[in-house]
């Protein structure tokens, strides 16, 4: 299949002062896939992954979305949305509410908020009802599907994840696993994904860019994992699971 990149990183590097995070990244992510970026902490991941929100800009390099270049774009104007570990949701305020909230700041109509809100409350599985239930009246993995729903609100292109799953139990996170993949295939999004979880990374993606001291080490799919374990943190991860 004759893939076409939806975001291209040109040789990106990020330095704090003296310190370089970033070393020169390259990496095409396809039009629709699952890709996760995975690697030990302080390699670089959220690094990188605020630099492909908008939440910080390279000091070298280039970020294309298709033929537009957007490096130099704010957060706020990029088709782009984040999950966080932390959700961020309001928990005194309701679960169409918070759904709501990124429409609402954009100026969309009660109306048609309400519409979308509950239109992904189906996708998400989440009984109607669930429209006025309260943030702090719902489970864990209720809130990881309200987040999810929210983070679908504006119909972003891509979706970013910063390990959302990372301080849930371990039930409750291979629930969720299953959860996204299926919500990936659902929508047909691009996902990017950051992880310290090789487990959690060869789960759920097409393909898993390894990244070590601010390096991209090796990007492949699962079973390239197996093929040709390169990396030291795959062949660490294979040590462990072997
Ligand atoms: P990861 O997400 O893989 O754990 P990070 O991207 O958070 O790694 O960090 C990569 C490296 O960059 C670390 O050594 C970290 O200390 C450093 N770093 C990250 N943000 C800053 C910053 N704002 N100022 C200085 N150093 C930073």
């Amino acid at each position: 299949m004759d893939m076409k990149p939806v975001l291209r990183l040109k040789n990106i590097v990020k330095r704090f002062g003296e310190f370089v995070a970033l070393h020169g990244i390259d990496l095409d992510i396809e039009d629709g896939e699952f890709l996760t970026i995975v690697g030990p902490s302080g390699s670089g991941k959220t690094t990188l992954i605020r630099l492909l929100v908008g939440m910080d800009n390279p000091t070298e390099g280039e970020i294309w979305l298709r033929d537009k270049r957007i490096d130099t774009v704010p957060a706020n104007a990029r088709p782009t949305c984040m999950v966080f570990q932390s959700l961020a949701l309001f928990p005194h305020r309701s679960v169409g509410e918070n759904i709501e909230f990124p429409l609402k700041i954009r100026g969309v109509s009660k109306t048609k908020r309400k519409q979308r809100a509950l239109e992904l409350l189906e996708l998400l599985r989440l009984p109607e009802h669930y429209y006025s239930k309260r943030i702090n009246q719902c489970s864990g993995g209720e809130r990881q599907r309200v987040a999810l729903a929210r983070a679908l609100a504006f119909d972003p292109e891509i979706l970013f994840f910063d390990e959302p799953l990372s301080a849930l139990d371990y039930r409750l996170r291979k629930t969720l696993e299953k959860e996204l993949k299926d919500l990936h295939e659902r929508t047909g999004k691009t996902f990017v994904y950051i992880t310290h979880s090789l487990e959690e990374a060869m789960v759920m993606s097409d393909r898993i860019a390894i990244m070590r001291s601010g390096r991209l080490e090796q990007v492949t799919d699962a079973e390239g994992i197996y093929a040709r374990p390169v990396s030291r943190f795959v062949a660490e991860f294979m040590g462990e699971v072997n």
